[in-house]
């Protein structure tokens, strides 16, 4: 029996290629289009606007979607996360926050299974690097969401597994498919990389610049070498002046993701360190509080030591934020589920 056609992760012109490869039209494939994108369905039956031949035929030659959930996890605050199973059985974690309000609804999405760069306080570190995700894979992470929830995701981050930067091309085929088919707009899409220098070059020479967030977590070269291998192939001397070459080259300021890990990393000392190599780059820093698993020895930051580390941040004339702590109750730092899951199975 041949395969089916799937066809979610196809823009509107590989739409249009499969209905004139069925002997429909450019309207029929903007129907689908619309059905897929927009109003989230998960079967050709739902899609009402088309005639129940029309339907009939799709369901024979096609599916809108490979993906399943394999496992889901709902926070007391609203934060939801999902394990998503793959065609070929690997699964990735994506989850799904809500600010403010219903209307902010960020997805957190993965770019690889697992991951070669091997931080120290990451529980996808533990994975190990298995391979990278298709446009198609990642794209369907927030169709996922759109499905389950029936709401309409308005941000994506790409701070769940992997090191988006080491899969650049199909990460900026699904920005655009994101930003084209899902109508999000570029500032709401941010790249988090740890730091992959030629590849952050490649991004400030493009036309279109998603939002660029560093995971800096350290100050100082021998201290992020011990929590960050990806160190020692691009230090900090070199990041610097890539960073504030970006900032000034596209306009946009940069986020620093600081993740705060009691007695290593959240001294006062630390933090005006950071004040210091962050003067005069364009950007914003995000506190992050760690997340204890049980996979090492890290430990939560005391709360004064947080508020101070802010404190003398600002007062070097940064905007700073501390990320509010999201799924506390699940296993919601990235690779935590995955992680389980595979100790579970
Ligand atoms: S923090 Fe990001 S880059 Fe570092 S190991 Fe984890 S997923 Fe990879």
């Amino acid at each position: 029996m041949e395969e089916k056609e799937i066809l979610s992760g196809k823009n509107l012109d590989e739409l249009k290629a499969f209905t004139k490869s069925i002997g429909e039209s450019d309207f029929r494939a903007r129907q689908i289009h619309n059905w897929i994108y927009l109003k989230s369905v998960s079967d050709f039956e739902q899609m009402t606007d088309l005639s129940k031949k029309t339907r009939e035929k799709l369901a024979e030659i096609a599916v809108i979607t490979d993906v399943k959930i394999k496992n889901k996890q709902v926070s007391h605050d609203g934060t939801i996360k999902y394990l998503i199973e793959y065609a070929d059985g690997n699964c990735v974690e994506t989850v799904l926050m809500r600010f403010d309000n219903r209307a902010n609804l960020t997805a957190c999405v993965s770019s690889q299974v697992g991951c070669a760069c091997g931080c120290k306080f990451c529980a996808t570190a533990k994975l190990g690097f298995v391979r990278n995700l298709t446009t198609r894979e990642i794209v369907e992470q927030i169709l996922t969401i759109q499905r389950d929830t029936g709401l309409k995701v308005s941000n994506v981050v790409f701070m769940g597994q992997g090191e988006p930067l080491l899969n650049l091309d199909n990460v900026l085929s699904a920005i655009e498919i994101l930003n084209k088919n899902f109508q999000i707009g570029i500032r709401r899409i941010t790249v988090s990389t740890c730091g992959i220098i030629p590849q952050i070059k490649k991004l400030a020479a493009m036309d279109f610049q998603p939002t660029l967030a560093i995971s800096l977590h350290a100050p100082e070269h021998e201290l992020r070498t011990e929590l960050m291998p990806v160190e020692k192939k691009y230090p900090l001397s070199e990041l610097m002046p890539v960073l504030k070459n970006y900032a000034e080259d596209t306009g946009r300021r940069i986020t620093i993701e600081y993740t705060l890990i009691r007695d290593c990393n959240d001294s006062v000392e630390c933090a005006k360190k950071l004040a210091l190599l962050l003067a005069g780059i364009k950007s914003n820093i995000n506190l992050i509080i760690y997340n204890p698993n049980d996979k090492d020895n890290f430990q939560k930051p005391e709360k004064q030591t947080v508020q101070k580390f802010k404190y003398i941040l600002e007062q070097s004339g940064k905007k700073v934020t501390i990320r509010l702590e999201r799924g506390a109750d699940i296993d919601a730092a990235c690779g935590q589920l995955s992680n389980k899951y595979r100790n579970d199975s």
